[in-house]
């Protein structure tokens, strides 16, 4: 402890250690690119860069009634999505928290029995005739449906892991990420566990295809973005951080294709959270090191540890342990639940920032509720300022992932026929998650963000309004030249739908990579794929179904 310090100063200096400045991001961007070529070379690169067997995007007229399990890193959700084909679908679905000892269980059985149980529920509870009418068939016919597996729903299988895809509907895990650690399951076949465990309580379902998060995110995304341009990239920011996009075939050099016609384009799973665990461009403060040192799987997903819901809170637990010392209040305890891990929750980061009362009172109660910490205000301005720049620095570098991929693609050197009706349309749409690309510099400044988000608002509503006064811009706009493209890219997850400007915080790093600048920054979309891992899952089941 430094004498005559005050817990504001220690935090500003803890602060600056999560600096990642602009020559940071161009210097990791390029790294990023690197890696994802090596990755589309080789098995076995840093990034996996994983083939998923999807070669199209939805257009929005997509039809039909689809099962969708979804396991994430917390939470399991099980969803029948029905596609309505005018880029709509309605959705029913139930979700539950993943029991913790199921994430360490012995046997892979055990969990997917967990899973197929929860199917069981669900269809008793929303698709109880289907179910009623399957069970009430004959043994024999039930046998040869087993077989045949006719009038059967097709289940799409989210499962947000490493896994190798052998076809849409076989992949092989390869590593637990996350808090998920079950060595029995290693290699084995997905669907195949699930199937098993599905056909011993006799559910009419059949597991038709395995799908990434991130895929489905992208297909979600691209269904309900129909009309107006084909989104590139789907991304994750919730327990864990990943990414899927459209590659050319050309470039997946890894892959041989039999195919006869051989598609031009194929989605690849990027398992960007594996990105440089080299660690020779990401930030490596003492946070981070403990963080790792302390977590299931030390070594690996170096990228997701710096960004992602489950270490987050942990990030700011360590940095908090570093100025707790210079309160002249907080007395920090050997038994404080401080030191236990994942006593700060990534929430609690989003309820810090977004904290705009006088006296800070939110991060103080919830200090004094979960932690059992009696903090001051000047104790919650310091944990405050390391709030912001830890989130502030995850956003940074979820700005490198996102640049890497729309750079690589070279939509931004594209353009689209001023014919295109969609794009003024496209455009003009308000993003689900406010841009503010408006304004000069993204700010963390609550104020000036609470005045940028109004603006936004008060902008696309204009912008909607004159849309449906207007003459149709194709109608008015004779074809003379091409339009710039808009780069479209679906988001899912809690801490970018929750964590305080996580979008506009993107966008500044985006600005400052060449290649992007402040032109190329506009042009990109970024979208919420509401519900997107079971639009998705029912997207890439109703691909399988068609092609069998
Ligand atoms: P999953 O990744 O399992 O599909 P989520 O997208 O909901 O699920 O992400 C859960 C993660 O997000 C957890 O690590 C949790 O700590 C974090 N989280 C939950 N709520 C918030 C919030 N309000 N702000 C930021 N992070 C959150």
């Amino acid at each position: 402890k430094k004498p005559g310090m005050s817990i504001i100063e220690r935090a500003k200096e803890v602060a600056e250690e999560f600096e990642y400045g602009e020559e940071d991001v161009q210097r990791a961007t390029k790294h990023f690119i690197k890696q994802m070529n090596e990755g589309l070379e080789r098995d076995g690169a840093t990034m996996g860069q994983i083939p998923s067997y999807v070669t199209s995007v939805p257009n929005g007229t997509e039809k039909g009634l689809y099962l969708a399990v979804d396991l994430g890193g917390t939470n399991l959700r099980i969803c029948s999505v029905d596609l309505l084909g005018d880029t709509k679908f309605s959705i029913l679905q139930s979700k539950c928290a993943i029991p913790s000892e199921l994430m360490f269980a012995k046997t892979a059985a055990e969990l997917f029995a967990f899973l197929a149980t929860k199917i069981e529920v669900f269809l008793q509870t929303h698709h109880s005739e289907q179910l009623l009418s399957h069970r009430r068939k004959p043994m024999e016919i039930l046998n040869q449906n087993s077989l045949n597996r006719e009038g059967f729903l097709q289940l799409g299988f989210t499962f947000s892991f490493a896994f190798e895809q052998h076809a849409l509907n076989r992949g092989s895990l390869l590593y637990w990420t996350k808090g998920f650690n079950i060595p029995d399951a290693i290699g084995k076949d997905i669907c195949g566990l699930l199937q098993e465990e599905i056909d011993k309580l006799r559910l009419p379902v059949t597991v038709a295809a395995l799908v990434n998060d991130t895929v489905g995110t992208l297909l979600a995304r691209s269904y309900e973005a129909s009309g107006t341009t084909k989104t590139l990239l789907g991304a994750i920011f919730g327990t864990g951080t990943n990414g899927a996009y459209v590659e050319k075939m050309s470039n997946l050099k890894k892959m041989k294709v039999s195919d006869n016609p051989a598609p031009t384009e194929m989605i690849v799973n990027t398992e960007w959270g594996s990105f440089d665990n080299e660690l020779s461009v990401l930030p490596n403060t003492p946070y981070d090191i403990a963080v790792d040192m302390e977590s299931l799987h030390p070594g690996i997903q170096m990228f997701e540890k710096r960004i992602s819901g489950l270490y987050l809170g942990e990030i700011l637990r360590y940095a908090i342990l570093a100025i707790a010392p210079f309160s002249t209040t907080m007395i920090i305890r050997e038994t404080s639940l401080l030191y236990k891990q994942f006593s700060i929750d990534t929430s609690f980061l989003s309820t810090a920032a977004a904290d705009l009362t006088s006296d800070l009172s939110a991060i103080r109660q919830e200090l004094a509720q979960t932690l059992g910490v009696e903090a001051n205000h000047e104790d919650s301005e310091a944990i405050r300022r390391l709030v912001l720049a830890i989130g502030r620095r995850a956003a940074r570098l979820a700005g490198v992932a996102i640049a890497a991929v729309v750079i690589k693609s070279g939509r931004l050197s594209q353009s689209t026929p001023r014919t295109n009706l969609s794009y003024p349309a496209a455009e003009d749409k308000p993003s689900l998650i406010s841009t503010y690309s408006f304004l000069p510099e993204a700010s963390t400044k609550p104020a000036i963000n609470f005045f940028g988000r109004f603006f936004q608002w008060i902008r696309a509503f204009f912008l909607q309004w004159t849309g449906r006064l207007a003459p149709k811009p194709a109608i008015i706009a004779p074809v003379t030249s091409d339009l710039p493209e808009i780069v479209d890219i679906g988001v899912d997850g809690s801490l970018i739908e929750h964590y305080p400007d996580f979008e506009a915080l993107i966008r500044t790093a985006l600005r400052e990579v060449d290649g992007i600048g402040l032109e190329g920054e506009k042009r990109i979309r970024i979208g919420i794929a509401k519900d997107g891992s079971g639009v998705g899952a029912a997207l890439v089941a109703r691909m399988a179904d068609l092609r069998t």
